[in-house]
């Protein structure tokens, strides 16, 4: 069985570190999956427009070909482990991914692509397919899932002010808002569960073309600098 990706992401997460561990935990992320030949044509995306989410079907190229059949799901503090196909960990057989996130815009000229927000995609990451997401069918309050009940806590963040007003000078193709995504993200604590007990360690992520250096402080998340790379 051979699949070939039916389009690329090109996301505001540079890097894998600090990219959500879910999609929608950080609503004012922005990505946009461009379509490939033969789907990089309008006639393949029409009615998807009248859809406000879609399931995206991806794989998880920085882990491919990882995987071991038990792993330690960052929910659980990195301590316990659980079986592969009981997460949803990357290293995972066949390393295929599967995100719901926001349709913002379908474009068509001058490339098909489709702008997405919520995103837990790293830039780069090969698409297999989009589905519309079918709220009847797809969403299901009474579920329930032990190792993941729950939305993560949020952690406090600050963002100094001379940080502040130059995210908000920032200006995508995509309508990013950068001080809001910054809050997004690091509310969400990226440390891994390894790494929380050295107070001064200073963490760095590629967000939108910058490098974002913060630390934990102890009551929550201080961003140190956004320098462009
Ligand atoms: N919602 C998806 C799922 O269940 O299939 C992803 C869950 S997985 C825990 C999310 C993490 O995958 C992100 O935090 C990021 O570190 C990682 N990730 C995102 N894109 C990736 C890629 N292309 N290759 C490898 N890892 C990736």
């Amino acid at each position: 069985m051979v699949i070939e990706p039916i389009g690329r992401v090109h996301s505001c997460f540079g890097e894998k570190f600090g990219v959500p561990r879910q999609p929608m935990l950080a609503d004012a992320s922005r990505a946009s999956i461009e379509l490939l030949s033969p789907l990089n044509v309008a006639d393949a995306v029409a009615g998807l427009e009248e859809n406000s989410h879609i399931w995206v079907v991806f794989l998880f190229h920085q882990a491919a070909g990882q995987w071991s059949a038990k792993v330690r799901p960052p929910r659980l503090g990195g301590n316990k482990k659980l079986g592969v196909l009981a997460t949803r960990s990357p290293f995972r057989p066949n390393n295929i991914g599967l995100s719901v996130v926001r349709l913002v815009e379908v474009r068509t000229s001058p490339k098909v692509e489709l702008v997405v927000a919520g995103a837990d995609l790293v830039d780069g990451t090969p698409v297999l397919d989009i589905k519309p997401y079918v709220p009847y069918a797809d969403a299901l309050p009474s579920a329930e899932s032990a190792f993941a009940g729950a939305a993560p806590e949020l952690t406090p963040v600050f963002i100094p002010e001379e940080i502040l007003h130059q995210a908000r000078e920032f200006c995508d193709d995509w309508g990013t808002d950068l001080p809001r995504l910054i809050e997004q993200v690091l509310a969400q604590d990226p440390r891994p569960a390894y790494q929380r007990t050295d107070p001064k360690r200073v963490y760095g992520m590629k967000l939108c073309g910058f490098n974002l250096c913060w630390r934990y402080t102890g009551k929550g998340i201080e961003v140190v600098s956004l320098v462009a790379l």
